[in-house]
């Protein structure tokens, strides 16, 4: 237990129920808690429970969250619809129920002599600031995506976007941001995406923004200058970011090599990758959400095979499905003949893995926590989004970043085939091509571990943000 005293003010944070929401924030919390703030974290019971579970019989965490206290709420699921994932259900249940107990807690914090002085909220939750409101609490809202994406979103929302169209490669033009074809817009803004309930849920969060005191965003000054820019005639966002463990970057807590909230467990893989050459191995992973067809796994089983790389592969089992769903996908006998070169698990640390020397690229779905930590450890990418703000981080990453090779447009694109996937890694792991990426993505990293290290334009921008919410307290 965390020892409260009252005099040092004390943070709430709370992120949307995700793996790719969690980590960030829970990285912040991090961050804050050497300002002598008390910081608490709130979690779903159905993610504590998956939390618990993943560290049953794991190496004892290497990260300092001692001095940070868990909180759950619950989420209105029971056990028997917590797997249904009705996203609108769940989000629906997440409001309803799960709003109710987070202001119950509040009370109660509040009423504990553990008064809280911030309550610090992620990304979808936009129905959290009209409770700190209520509770008279100022709050911040913790943005888990790139600036460029906050600022395509804030720009629709407010009829700023150039919206209309049914031509399938119409440019946006905003002011401060590359110009964008639709296919490089967030998937919710796609004129194709049947899917109305995405785009009203991330445009909503700009509904109560203006209630929030401080914006805050996981990336950094260096990587998107114009892109904060673009958005200081309205609602200007601090960058935080990258938001990694310590060890990874500035190095201040060589202790700290681990996010804190692993989902699903963690399989080491270092053993393995340390019997492997420097910059010889394809990492290969698409988050904690996307499910590939078996017709994609299959044809990037093939163009691995082809292209005679080593690979680290992450296939997660599907939730809904049995454990070993997803690597049935893989064709007969993948598994037997690319033994010794090739090593399949189903969660892995990923800093870890990015950060390690034998790994060479890494092949990946988009989601701006990989994309911020393939730019972090200097490794290049092939990227292959399927939806939501994934699009947009490969434009980034293709062309203003220079650090990878795009694929395709979005999952409904089309099939990835097996020779794009060998021709694609043969590019980045053995042409002169490939090693400008790898140039380019170290350039990130260094600018990267700047923005972190003390005195850094994030670190300053967290320092300055405890210090205010210090003085508000006082
Ligand atoms: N991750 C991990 N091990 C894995 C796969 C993913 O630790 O085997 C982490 C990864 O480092 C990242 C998060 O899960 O921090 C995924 O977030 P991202 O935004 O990249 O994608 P999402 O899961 O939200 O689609």
């Amino acid at each position: 237990t965390v020892e409260h005293s009252t005099e040092r003010p004390h943070l709430v944070l709370f992120p949307f129920p995700a793996q790719g929401h969690i980590n960030p924030l829970m990285e912040f919390a991090k961050r804050l808690v050497p300002y002598n703030l008390h910081v608490t974290f709130v979690v779903t019971q159905s993610i504590r429970e998956r939390m618990l579970e993943a560290q049953k019989d794991a190496a004892p965490a290497t990260s300092p969250l001692t001095d940070i206290r868990i909180e759950t709420i619950s989420d209105g699921l029971s056990p028997d619809n917590g797997e249904a994932k009705d996203v609108k259900m769940v989000i629906g249940l997440l409001r309803e129920v799960g709003g109710r107990a987070f202001e119950r807690l509040i009370e109660k914090l509040n009423s504990q002599n553990q008064r809280v002085s911030c309550i610090v909220y992620g990304s979808l939750l936009e129905w959290v600031p009209h409770i700190a409101n209520k509770l008279s609490i100022p709050c911040a809202f913790f943005w888990t995506q790139s600036c460029a994406v906050y600022s395509i979103y804030y720009h629709y929302h407010n009829g700023l976007g150039h919206t209309a169209g049914d031509e399938a490669e119409k440019e946006t033009p905003i002011s401060e941001l590359p110009l964008l074809c639709q296919s490089d817009l967030p998937s919710f803004l796609h004129p194709s995406d049947v899917n109305q309930f995405g785009k009203q849920l991330v445009l909503g969060q700009f509904t109560t923004i203006s209630l929030a005191t401080w914006i805050l965003g996981n990336s950094y000054d260096e990587l998107e200058t114009s892109e904060i820019k673009s958005m200081v005639p309205f609602i200007p966002i601090r960058t935080v970011g990258p938001l990694l463990p310590s060890a990874f970057l500035d190095g201040s807590n060589p202790q700290d090599r681990d996010v804190g909230a692993h989902l699903c467990k963690t399989t080491n893989c270092m053993d393995w990758l340390n019997t492997k050459e420097d910059s010889t191995v394809v990492y290969v992973s698409f988050g904690s959400i996307v499910v590939l067809s078996k017709d994609q796994i299959s044809e990037i089983a093939l163009g691995l095979k082809a292209s005679g790389q080593s690979f680290l592969w992450v296939i997660r089992p599907d939730h809904k499905k049995e454990e070993t769903s997803g690597i049935q996908d893989l064709p007969e006998g993948f598994l037997e003949k690319t033994a010794g070169r090739g090593l399949v698990v189903p969660w892995c640390p990923q800093m870890a893995v990015l950060s390690h020397p034998s790994v060479g690229m890494f092949m990946t779905h988009c989601g701006w926590n990989s994309t911020l930590e393939s730019l972090s450890s200097g490794v290049p990418v092939v990227s292959v989004p399927q939806w939501s703000d994934q699009t947009t981080n490969s434009k980034y990453i293709e062309d203003v970043w220079k650090t990878g090779i795009r694929l395709n447009k979005c999952r409904e694109d089309r099939l990835i085939v097996r020779e794009e996937v060998e021709k694609s890694i043969r590019t980045v792991m053995e042409s002169e091509f490939g090693g400008e990426l790898r140039k380019n993505a170290m350039q990130w990293k260094t600018l990267a571990k700047k923005a972190v290290v003390k005195g850094g334009s994030s670190d300053k921008n967290i320092e300055d943000f405890a210090k205010e919410v210090i003085a508000r307290n006082s």
